[in-house]
């Protein structure tokens, strides 16, 4: 069942800033283009149209004689722009979320293929223009590099924007690459929690905190403040709070998405090191995961969800794709509650700590649940003996350091230690420290 998929990444390059006369060319281009895709987006949706093949074959004769001297791929891809334009516009509108009667087209890339632009060598690209082809120097950067180098395919189509107060183009490359999963030969566990991952890997339970919940909810109240404050001098809904608003969002946004992104990243290179799979919980659609039962507004209860469970799990999955890490999803009921080892229930306190019924022993609740989706992984429910000992046997080729008298307790990693980790190796270098909640 392993299978090979194809992965896509967007790299953004920019060109050197251009004489005025070249770039005028291309602010005519735009002009054109724009022109082109506010018309289709008006016939697109006034005839209920969301798909490009219908759209070409009603108006691409008519868009290319509206502008002959215009290259006629445009008027193609002008069509899969506005095609896609009047797609989530009109789905927007069914579900009652549209503010306007029709769509604006405020910000345009103009959308190109392989016969409107060619990569001459790594340091320029030729695009077709009304006026012929013009040649402009990129600027090479560090990601494009590595997607060069590490035997992405440059995929042919791509957008460009144009950045006015710099006279440069944007571009914004697709790079493709076919990953085929290979097949597991060990598991690494990982049991998300409102502020930290919990990974299982080589028999070492590995807390990396994320801190997720506490920026949501840190943002959520400071926003509140910014509005309550501002509401007060300007009026509600004022254009100066709208835009510390925007900002705060941003930030919010970019801190959380950097946080997941390296965090996946580590994961998955440590996946890919031992050729294993990665073993998650298989999420419902609802926040009903009761550690954040306790929040009550509904808006805040689904954002602290996305952001520690659901976005998670998702950079997990994009970045195992890319590395052809299967994942696997097991049921996560009560995978912090039974004892792994005697299959008995664990009786916890008011942290994190647990003592199991039968043996005795205490349990850290991140450090039980890792195991209990490891078992499950395996084939086994966590209540039977077999794949309970299958576990501890045969995960890595030797037997997994998990006796009665072992110390069950997560090794703690702080968001800013690990942030600066490259791989696990990086571990002895530092000390980890030990969790106390
Ligand atoms: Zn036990």
């Amino acid at each position: 069942m392993r299978g090979t998929s194809e992965v896509t990444r967007t790299v953004i390059v920019r060109s050197v800033p251009l004489p005025r006369r070249t770039f005028r060319i291309f602010v005519e281009l735009e002009g054109m283009y724009r022109n082109i895709v506010e018309q289709l987006v008006l016939y697109a949706v006034n005839n209920n149209i969301t798909k490009f093949t219908r759209l070409k074959a009603e108006k691409y004769r008519e868009v290319r004689s509206l502008y002959p001297q215009l290259p006629s791929h445009y008027a193609y891809t002008a069509c899969q722009d506005a095609a896609e334009r009047a797609h989530s516009f009109l789905r927007m509108r069914k579900i009652g979320r549209a503010r306007k009667a029709y769509p604006e087209v405020r910000s345009v890339s103009i959308w190109l293929d392989d016969h409107l632009w060619r990569a001459e060598g790594l340091t320029s690209i030729s695009l077709a223009t009304h006026r012929g082809r013009v040649n402009v120097s990129i600027e090479l950067n560090k990601h494009f590099l590595r997607y060069v180098n590490r035997g992405w395919r440059l995929a042919s189509e791509a957008k460009v924007k144009l950045d006015r107060r710099e006279r440069r183009l944007v571009f914004y490359l697709t790079f493709k690459k076919e990953v085929s999963e290979y097949r597991p030969k060990a598991y690494i566990t990982v049991d998300v929690n409102e502020n930290a991952e919990a990974v299982l890997i080589d028999g070492v339970v590995y807390l990396f905190e994320t801190d997720l919940s506490r920026v949501t909810l840190g943002y959520y109240y400071r926003r509140k403040r910014v509005q309550e404050k501002y509401d007060r001098a300007y009026g509600p809904g004022s254009r100066p709070v709208r835009r510390v608003l925007r900002r705060l969002g941003n930030n919010e946004k970019a801190l959380k998405k950097g946080v997941r992104w390296k965090l996946a990243a580590l994961i998955v290179r440590e996946a890919a090191r031992r050729q294993a799979a990665i073993v998650l919980e298989r999420l419902g659609k609802e926040p009903a995961n009761h550690m954040i039962k306790r929040i009550k507004d509904h808006q805040l209860r689904h954002r602290v969800y996305q952001a520690a469970f659901k976005g998670v799990q998702r950079a997990i999955e994009e970045k195992a794709r890319e590395y052809g890490v299967p994942v696997i999803y097991v049921d996560p009921r009560n995978t912090s509650k039974i004892c792994p080892i005697h299959g008995t229930e664990i009786i916890y306190g008011r942290n994190r700590h647990g003592v199991c019924s039968k043996g005795g022993e205490t349990w850290h609740r991140d450090v039980v649940a890792c195991y209990n989706l490891l078992l499950r992984a395996l084939g086994g429910d966590g209540g039977y003996a077999p794949s309970r000992l299958r576990a501890f046997v045969a995960v890595d080729g030797g037997p997994v350091p998990l006796g009665p008298t072992a110390a069950h307790e997560p090794a703690g990693v702080p968001r800013a230690l690990w942030a600066r980790w490259r791989s696990l190796g990086a571990t002895s270098d530092h000390k980890l420290v030990r969790v106390s909640t």
